[in-house]
């Protein structure tokens, strides 16, 4: 029976981009995800995913996005398809940049001017005339900046897997791993839900929201947690398309909402929200909806801010989980007492504009060596009570006692 150097758990952009480069190392490299990839309850599956640098006072993922930026444009051309639409980033804020120099949108102006960007200040005037679906009225200040937009997520992994393929890794579609099986304490493979064993000498798991369940020490650090997604149908496409409207962010890390201009392909707007979301505990039994009350949220943040789409229908939602560790960063390291186990998890709902680089991460570790970005993603101890750092993201930090 075979056995592949590296077998790795989940084909989302995690795993994905982990077989791709691993297999560029001349490994032998299997892929086992349940289903059909792109899988319909995945995390990187969607219509589409903000690719931002703006990451507050966070100068590390500012750092890590503007290397993937190149390699977001490079796949367009590699592979022939508009994948990445870098239509840019437009951040509204309820209070003047220079009020709060620690907040979201003002240290992410900031830390893009200090590293010699130019993102656009735009006062309301020239926010009317650029972006006139927004009710500039609401907003303050606010900075766009061209650079960052887009990826259609869901594409990306079907892409992605295509390649994969092409480069001699063998995907197992309808393959769930059930169990890992470890003998002295090394991983030696899995044995899948569907009752097959695959041989490996090292097993990643990259499972997104299901990875706490094939890793069971690692729920002491991750919970799943629900967010809702809405897709509407402008009755005014071209009001809502680019460059009338950008991706944008609405004060978000006070409000959570953030949105994206007319998809060009699937026809609608996508607005969701970067918030608390709900704690889901069986993410596969979960039902996965949203619910009155999140309509009426994201109705009362139209009629504030977008008011043209109101009274558009809603002809899609979802209820997206992020595998979401206490911290918000990632969690990429090797078992600590499990030889030949790798995790690469925890996208925190801020993973997938990481592809580009979170391959390279997750396969230097599981070579055993260190990356130059992967110190703070390692095996750590965190608890509930720990404060989540993803600054964009709505969480009501002040309450925080
Ligand atoms: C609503 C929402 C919005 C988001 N928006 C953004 C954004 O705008 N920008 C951004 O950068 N990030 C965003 N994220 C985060 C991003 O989507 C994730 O961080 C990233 O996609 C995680 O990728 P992954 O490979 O870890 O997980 P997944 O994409 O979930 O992949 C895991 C794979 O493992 C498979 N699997 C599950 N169980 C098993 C098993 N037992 N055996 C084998 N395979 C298994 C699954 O089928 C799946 O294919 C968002 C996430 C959500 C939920």
């Amino acid at each position: 029976m075979k056995k592949y150097d590296f077998l790795i758990l989940g084909a989302g952009i995690f795993g994905i981009t982990t077989a791709i480069e691993l297999r560029k190392r001349n490994y032998s490299v299997g892929v086992l995800n349940p289903g059909k990839i792109p899988h319909p309850l995945a995390e990187s599956t969607d219509i589409s995913k903000i690719i931002r640098m703006e990451y507050g006072t966070d100068i590390e993922y500012m750092t890590m996005v503007e290397e993937c930026l190149p390699v977001w444009r490079e796949w367009n051309d590699f592979f022939n398809d508009s994948l990445f639409h870098e239509v840019g980033f437009l951040l509204l804020s309820r209070s003047l940049l220079e009020k709060d120099s620690s907040g979201f949108e003002s240290a992410s102006y900031f830390n893009l001017l200090k590293k010699g960007y130019q993102p656009e200040r735009l006062d309301i005037e020239q926010r009317k005339k650029l972006f006139p679906s927004i009710n500039h009225d609401q907003y303050t200040d606010a900075f766009y900046h061209k650079i960052g937009g887009y990826a259609e997520s869901g594409r990306v992994i079907e892409t992605l897997t295509k390649y994969a393929v092409q480069l001699g890794i063998n995907i197992h579609e309808e393959q769930t791993a059930g169990e890992i099986k470890i003998n002295n304490n090394k991983a030696e493979g899995v044995i899948t839900k569907e009752g097959n064993t695959f041989n490996a000498g090292h097993v990643i798991v990259c499972a997104g929201n299901l990875s706490p369940f094939l890793v069971p020490g690692l729920k002491s650090y991750i919970k799943i947690t629900g967010h809702p997604v809405f897709h509407l149908k402008p009755s005014q496409p071209d009001f809502f398309s680019y460059p009338h409207l950008s991706v944008i962010a609405a004060d978000i890390s006070n409000t959570g909402w953030y949105g994206f201009p007319f998809h060009p392909k699937e026809k609608v707007v996508k607005i969701a929200n970067h918030g608390k979301g709900i704690e889901i505990n069986d993410p596969e039994k979960d039902e996965r909806v949203v619910y009155e009350n999140d309509i009426i949220q994201l109705k009362n943040f139209l009629k504030e801010s977008l008011p043209a789409l109101v009274n558009d229908p809603i002809v899609y939602t979802r209820r997206c989980c992020y595998t979401d560790t206490f911290d918000g960063h990632f969690w990429i390291d090797n078992h600590p007492e499990i030889k030949g186990l790798t995790i690469g998890t925890g996208g925190s709902g801020h993973g997938f504009k990481m592809g580009p680089i979170i391959g390279d991460m997750i396969a230097t570790v599981a070579e055993g060596k260190s990356h130059k970005w992967s110190a703070r993603y390692r095996w750590r101890h965190i608890s509930e009570k720990t404060i989540n750092n993803e600054e964009a993201r709505f969480l009501n930090r002040n309450n925080h006692s």
